[in-house]
């Protein structure tokens, strides 16, 4: 039987309080619509804008979306960011 560690971590959606497995991002299950909406959100805008240079703020103001929750899913490697030019990119090469 697998031993899964469980951990109580704050949703970086909604803020609540819920227990995640160990290692995994802190998306609660109420939440993972959202972050997926968002996700697509960003992936569409990135890469029908081959051309267009865009950083987090950039993605943010167009998008409408809190440059925290961009962060956030740069932080779990859900999209690339050029550190130098700190240009946002998607990570799925389509
Ligand atoms: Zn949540």
């Amino acid at each position: 039987m697998e031993d899964q560690r469980f951990e109580l971590v704050k949703c970086a959606f909604c803020g609540k309080a819920f227990a995640q497995e160990a290692g995994k991002r802190p998306t609660c299950p109420d939440c993972l619509a959202e972050e997926d909406a968002v996700y697509r959100k960003i992936r569409n805008l990135v890469s029908n804008n081959p051309d267009r240079r865009m950083n987090v703020s950039d993605v943010a103001r167009i998008l409408g979306i809190e440059e925290r929750t961009i962060n956030y899913l740069i932080e779990n490697g859900m999209f690339n960011l050029s550190l130098r030019s700190g240009v946002i990119s998607s990570r799925l090469g389509d």
